[in-house]
Formats: structure tokens, sequence, C-alpha cells
């Protein structure tokens, strides 16, 4: 969003062709009989008018002039006695140039409904701008903050100290926020030296120079070639867009605020961030009966399975419309008989938590192993609960507890269970594709993941990753009709792909664009590198900028990080709002022992935007928290 403008004066909001500061230099100098031309006066518009006046006592011409005319008095002095005249011709001129450019009050009225903050600085000195300021606010034009170099120890442009000040002023901490608008060189730097949007303007400003009657009377070839003049020395001086006339900020604002809005990155466990070329397959609409889209989820099951490290003789891919859950629902109330069965859960989070809670409505029979949130599931655990009840058949436990980021040891668990001829359930719905899974290593029997995680799709259906024989025994067990995932599994068998009910078409292209986008990336072992790093840069510095870890490091998955409050009076709302206003979208805590909020590291996320993240992060804890921070 840009919160705020900071303009230039003459010749850009005020003063067409930038005449004001021209007449009264020349005046100036002529006072003191020296002739100056307009172009060696238009060189350096836009410094303070005391170095721009020391800047053409440097040229040859003028500075041997001077010693012609001025013996007695050296050129040191010289520039202080013209700097005098000057502000005494420029009084004669301001009444007359003071009249704002076309295309202003359309523009301040745009800036007032959009509750936009205007500041300006100059070149001008603090009396001269007074005068200005009087003559704008007669026709309406009343920027907050004024700046001129003697508030800012007489560092003026190029330098950003007077935008600096203007932001200050303002209560804006991130300049990418804010425009500077100049029609001259030094405006350019001074915006880009500021961190801004840097504008240049060319209708009316000092680089055409022209009053608005001659330019007028230019044929319009002479206009357009006036024009692309000062837009390419603008642009050479950096400018990030050039404008005709101050108007055309509103339509630049607006896309600009579009920019900025339309793609928050979502640092969250899933929805995340999905690439541009995922979300633009989703503008094509597909019926469910289509041959395509049929054998377009063949192939999606194909590489699901391929992407465990599975053969499709032992393994196969179920999809299920809805959320995550509805697979885990659907993998609990299918796989586990009605009779004798009893199913053990391994829970360490909300997400074990879920799957107790399933088994509660299903009226599944079971038991659970509790383990403390900041703490894996360990193998001793479950095998000690096993000892203890002998009834149990089943097992399922979360592989990334997405609650705090813990990774539980599935590798050494889910074989032990096999050979115990348990039947093994994974909730992999946050690791699957972002952390290799071997499910034959495994011989786990289920694992569950959706198509808005780690594979970095959109919303719409769970996956069931399943052992065939396993799958194949579970017929008549469901205990729900939508959500009876061994009939779902024949009818993808028996009907080369069709889904049993309507399916989410637009979510599973681009699920299938997701995968060859994964494909394309490197596979897994590289997205697990590219969300290693994102965790690992983004764990050290939250800890430099003093917040700490949930859980220890040894457990921590490269998925997503908790970490606790900063202060106790943290407010966590308040947090959120400033990350989103700038782009990024985290996501509260969900442990109950202790305040925590949690950042995600998967998605289309890189390294560059964590470090953005970082730095907004320090300057909030600076700033709004006023805490300490280290190196
Ligand atoms: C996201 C997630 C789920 C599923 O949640 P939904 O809101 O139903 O998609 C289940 N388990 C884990 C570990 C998850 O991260």
């Amino acid at each position: 969003m840009i919160e705020a403008i900071v303009l230039d004066w003459a010749g850009t909001t005020v003063d067409y062709g930038s005449r004001a500061p021209i007449i009264a230099f020349k005046n100036a100098f002529a006072h003191f009989s020296i002739d100056l031309s307009e172009e060696t006066i238009r060189q350096d518009v836009g410094l303070d008018k005391l170095t721009h006046v020391r800047k053409m006592l440097q040229e040859p011409e003028v500075s041997s002039s001077w010693e012609a005319n001025h013996p007695a008095i050296p050129l040191a002095k010289a520039a202080e006695e013209i700097y005098a005249q000057f502000q005494v011709e420029i009084n004669k001129v301001l009444a007359d140039t003071a009249q704002l450019k076309p295309g202003m009050t359309d523009f301040i009225k745009f800036a007032n409904t959009h509750h936009i903050q205007l500041a300006t600085t100059t070149g001008y000195n603090q009396a001269m701008l007074n005068q200005i300021l009087t003559l704008a606010a007669k026709q309406g034009y009343n920027p907050a903050y004024n700046i001129t170099s003697e508030q800012t120890n007489h560092v003026g442009r190029p330098n950003s100290d007077m935008v600096d000040l203007a932001l200050k002023k303002m209560n804006i901490s991130d300049p990418a926020h804010v425009i500077k608008v100049g029609d001259t060189v030094n405006d350019i730097l001074e915006g880009k030296n500021a961190g801004t949007i840097s504008i240049g303007v060319v209708d009316g400003g000092n680089l055409i120079g022209l009053s608005q009657q001659e330019f007028n009377h230019l044929d319009i070839g002479e206009r357009d070639r006036c024009h692309a003049k000062a837009a390419a020395i603008l642009k050479e001086a950096g400018a990030d867009e050039i404008i005709n006339n101050i108007a055309d900020l509103i339509p630049l604002i607006e896309s600009i605020d579009d920019q900025q809005h339309e793609i928050p990155l979502l640092l969250t466990p899933g929805p995340l961030t999905t690439s541009r070329t995922v979300k633009e397959t989703m503008l094509i609409d597909h019926g469910t009966w289509d041959d395509d889209y049929k054998e377009l989820t063949q192939w999606v099951r194909h590489e699901l399975v391929a992407i465990g490290n599975a053969s499709e003789d032992n393994y196969t891919a179920v999809l299920m419309q809805g959320s995550g859950s509805f697979g885990v629902e659907a993998t609990l109330g299918t796989a586990i008989p009605k009779q004798n069965a009893t199913l053990l859960i391994a829970a360490n989070g909300a997400y074990g938590e879920r799957m107790i809670e399933i088994a509660d409505y299903l009226a599944i029979p079971h038991i659970v192993l509790q383990v403390p949130e900041d703490q894996a599931v360990t193998l001793a655990a479950v095998e000690e609960t096993l000892a203890a009840h002998p009834e149990v058949t089943h097992f399922a436990v979360v592989h990334c507890e997405t609650t705090t980021g813990i990774l539980n040891p599935i590798e050494a668990i889910i074989p032990a269970l096999a050979d115990k001829s348990i039947i093994t359930i994974v909730d992999a719905m946050s690791s699957f594709g972002g952390v290799p899974i071997d499910l034959e290593k495994l011989h786990v029997d289920y694992l569950i993941t959706s198509s808005n995680k780690c594979v970095q799709g959109v919303p719409g259906f769970s996956i069931v990753l399943a052992k065939k024989t396993t799958l194949q025994e579970t017929e008549g067990n469901a205990r729900s009709l939508a959500l009876d995932l061994y009939q779902q599994y024949r009818t993808f068998e028996d009907h080369d792909g069709k889904w049993r009910f309507t399916s989410p078409t637009h979510g599973v292209y681009a699920f299938a664009e997701a995968l060859r986008e994964l494909e394309q990336e490197g596979g897994v072992t590289a997205r697990t590198h590219r969300y290693h790093t994102n965790e690992t840069l983004l764990q050290e510095g939250m800890q430099k900028l003093g917040y700490e870890l949930v859980i220890n490091q040894n457990v921590q998955s490269p998925i997503i990080t908790s970490f606790k409050y900063p202060t106790t009076s943290f407010n966590f709302r308040a947090f959120y709002e400033y990350l989103k206003e700038r782009g990024f979208i985290i996501y509260p805590g969900k442990v109950s022992k202790c305040d925590s909020f949690r950042i995600g590291n998967i998605g289309e996320v890189s390294a560059d935007d964590i470090n953005r993240l970082l730095n907004l992060i320090k300057t909030y804890t600076k700033e709004k928290l006023q805490l300490p921070i280290g190196s």
C-alpha cells in the first residue's frame, strides 16, 4: 500500500517549467553584471540554493567573469552575496510562479480520499518555502509536512535526509510504501537514496524548462522529443517510473497498490503460496467425465506413488475430495474393521488430538499414547504402550506435527510395528513432498497428505497412499458413504481414473502443474534443501532478534517453526497486521502451554523472502516493541 507521497515544489507541483528559480538566478547574477545562460542554471536545479550558487561559480566562464568584474571580492564571499541577492529576486517572482500545475487538483482530491499523506522537500530555504506554502494553501494544496535542508543540518539533495525526516514525521517505517516525485535528477536520486519508489515528472519540469505557453506552441513532434529527452535523463538517474502529468500518479498508485496487495506471501503450513503458473491452470473449466481429465487423474496418482519411492505393484494413491482431515477420517473410518480391532493413537499435538476426535466420532475403539507437545513420539514409548495393550491392531501417528513443527521419527517406529503385523497409518499431511519419505522402506500401510501442502497445489482434496494388499481387505468397513476409501479406490481403478463424486477439477489441474514444478525444481531432494535453507535462515535470524524457539532443534522439521512471544504483553494481532500490511501472512501458535506464533517455511518461498521478513520483524521489534536487539 502506498502510504505517503513526498513531492518536490517548483516544476513538479507548482511553477510550470520551473521558471522561478531560473529567473531569480539570472537576475541575481545580472545584478553583479554576470550573464548566466539558462542552460548553466538548469544543470543543477534541485540542489539547495546556496550550494547551487557555489556550483555555478565553479564554471570557468562564470568565475573568470566574476574576477574581472569584482576583483576585490573573493569567490568564497561572492557565493554569499549572490545568494542574498537571489533571495531578493525570488521574492519578486514567487507570487507569479506559485500556481499549481495542471492535474494537481485531481491528485490532491485522490490523495485525500485515499488517506495518503503528503509531504514535500525542496531546494528553497525556509523563508521562501513559507511564502509558497501560503500561496499553495490558497489554491487548496496543504501538504502536512514540508522539509527544507535547514531542518536537516543543511544536508539537502541528493542525500536522503529530507525525505527521511518527512517519513519520520509521518511515522512511516517502510520507504517501499512511499513515492517520491520530482522533475530533476537530484529529485530522483533523493528518492532512490531514501529507498522510496522514485518517480519523475516531465511536463512542466525543469528538464523541458518551457513555460506552459511556450510548450503549447510546439508541434506534436517537438513536444514528443522534449518528453523523450527529459524522460531519458530521469530514467538514467534511476527513476522507477516516468509520468507526464502529476494526475498520472493516480492510476500508477492504484496499480502499485494492486501489485503490493496481489501476492501476499503465506508463511503458513497450507494453504500456502503457490506459483503463478499453478494458479493460472485454474482459469480453464473442465468436465469430470472428460477422458483427458481422467488420464490426468491417473497420471497424478501414478506420480504420487513415485514421489513416495514406491512401486505401483505395492502401493496406490487414492484421492479424496475435501481438506486433509477428510482423508484422515476416510482412512481411519475404512482401515479399521468394525469388529475385533483397536487403534493406538500417539498424540503430541493438535493433529494427533484430531485423530482421537475422529475415533471418538466414529466409535472406533482406541487407546491414546499422550506425549508432551514439545517432545517427539519415541519407539520406546510406543512399544511400552503396546506391551500393556496386546489388543492393538492398528497404529496412527502424525509425521510432522504442524502444531509445533516437530518431526516424529517414523523411520524408527513404523517398520518396527509392521514387523509385529500392526497396520500403520501416518498423517504426513505437512511433510509429504517436502521431506523424503520411502513408503516401501517404512512398510507403512496408509500415509495421508493433501493437495495444498508441500507439493504446493491449491486446497481441494486429500491423498491417501495405501499398501494395496491392506486396502483390498477393507471392503464394507467404512462408517460413511462419502468417505469410503475402499469404494473411492475401486471407482478410480474400475473406471480409468474417474472420481466417484464431483471432484475439484480446477484443483486437480493445479496439482498436476504443481507436480511438474516439483520435478523441475529437482524433486523432493531439492525441495527439502530449499525448505531447510528457509528454516535455518528464519530460525537463526529470529534468535538473533531475541525470539526463542518452542521446541528443541534436533526434532525441528524444515516445515514450520514455532517461536515464543518475546514479552508477556506481546500483542500477536498487532504483529500479524503489521506483517500482513507488508505482504506476509504468518500463523498464530497452537501450543497449549506457552504463548507462541508460527512461521511456515514451505510453499513458493525463497531465502530472499525470509530475509525480507526478518528485516520487517527487526524493525517491528526495535521500533514498535522497543526491545534491544543484539548484533
Ligand atoms: C494441515 C494438516 C492436516 C489437515 O488439516 P485440514 O485443515 O483438514 O486440511 C492434518 N494433519 C496435519 C499434520 C496437518 O498439517
